[in-house]
């Protein structure tokens, strides 16, 4: 089945703006809400798929792939719930149980109930920084790293909630002037998770958890930006009973190379060459990503030239090819002389092959700023 256009899925047209895509988001989110559609399988696959486009579309960074690429984008499926279809309900409670405004839907649940069972409570998310170098990005690291999560502590047991029966819910029937209403509310003895604790041990909390250190390995795709945060399903907090556990959010932290700049998949260097060198032509070893490569400079290069290393750059995050390395050739030109190589550039300052003479193939700086980015 071909995927719909998520714009469409919202009823909207490329270009809306953030609170637009919210609104509809809203709107579509309140008409297929599972509470208004009980049993309806058509009305939750329309919310599931309402949540997906908005995950991608409320996502700056998301966003800017999916208008450039379409669903495409997301295909290489990376831990960061790049939108591939794959959210379930608890997902989309959790991350937009905002928009619902708290007027009436989820409250403090995150679970769904999916046909009157009773909702599963989801353990709180966790979120840590990973810091990595520029060959990490570049290519790819598994990391590991200690994280304090709660845990159901060992000899904990939990059973059945008396005052809701594990439904989670309690009824009430209140008198009103409209007549007998019918109100439910999450049961506050057992938090709305249908369970209460039966045995806790000593150093457990009140919900029977306890905090746990663990060592958690991060798989982190090549072509990861600063900031960008990845998803490790079940990996945050542990819920009391039978409830699921939260995830592990990770931000990504880039530190900053010593040599390579980078700017989107491109990486920039800049080497620097002396004048008999730019003279002479000249080879010169280079830092790349992948490690030191040898480059020739042309005798007679130019300060300000580029030279590209097509594909020595960060790898897409999509998994499109790489971009590449400019090499950015200065001539140094030295600050004092002394008195022999004085004479020699006084004596070259009449000659006329010393000239500049520019060529349309030595282009300024600013013409060749342009080309790059065309
Ligand atoms: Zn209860």
């Amino acid at each position: 089945m071909a995927k719909r256009d998520y714009y469409e899925i919202l009823g909207l047209s490329k270009g809306a703006s953030a609170a637009e895509i919210k609104k509809a988001y809203r709107k579509k989110a309140i008409q297929f809400h599972p509470d208004k559609n009980p049993d309806d399988k058509e009305a939750e696959a329309k919310f599931k798929e309402a949540a997906e486009a908005y995950e991608v579309l409320s996502d700056a960074d998301k966003k800017a792939r999916y208008d450039q690429f379409g669903h495409q984008a997301f295909e290489g499926g990376f831990g960061g719930g790049g939108g591939g279809g794959g959210m379930n309900m608890d997902d989309i409670f959790s991350q937009f149980g905002d928009i619902f405004g708290g007027g009436g839907f989820g409250g403090g649940f995150s679970g769904f109930g999916g046909g009157g069972g009773q909702r599963r409570v989801k353990g709180s998310n966790l979120r840590i920084r990973v810091k990595l170098n520029l060959e990490e990005i570049a290519n790819g690291v598994e990391k590991k790293v200690k994280v304090k999560r709660k845990i159901q502590a060992p000899g904990v047991s939990y059973k059945t909630c008396s005052t809701c029966n594990g439904t989670g819910q309690v009824t009430r029937i209140a008198n009103t002037i409209l007549g007998r209403m019918q109100t439910a509310s999450p049961c506050n003895v057992c938090g709305g998770s249908g369970q209460t604790i039966d045995k806790k041990p000593a150093d457990a909390d009140a919900q029977g958890l306890k905090v746990a250190e663990e060592t958690v390995s991060i798989k982190i795709p090549a072509g990861v930006v600063d900031g960008m945060q990845l998803k490790v399903s079940g990996k945050g907090n542990e819920a009391p009973g039978n409830g699921i556990s939260g995830d592990l959010i990770v931000v990504i932290e880039e530190e900053q190379h010593e040599k390579l700049q980078r700017e989107g998949d491109n990486l920039h260097y800049d080497l620097y060459v002396s004048f008999p060198e730019a003279v002479l032509g000249t080879s010169k070893e280079i830092e790349t990503v992948t490690g030191k490569v040898r480059i020739k400079v042309e005798a007679g290069v130019q300060s300000g030239k580029i030279l590209r290393l097509r594909g020595k750059g960060i790898p897409s995050i999509n998994g499109y090819g790489a971009g590449d390395l400019l090499v950015h050739v200065n001539v140094w030109t030295p600050k004092t002389l002394n008195k022999q190589q004085k004479e020699f550039f006084e004596g070259m300052l009449a000659d006329e092959h010393f000239e500049p003479k520019p060529e349309s193939s030595d282009k300024s700086f600013f013409e060749k700023v342009k080309d790059m980015f065309s």
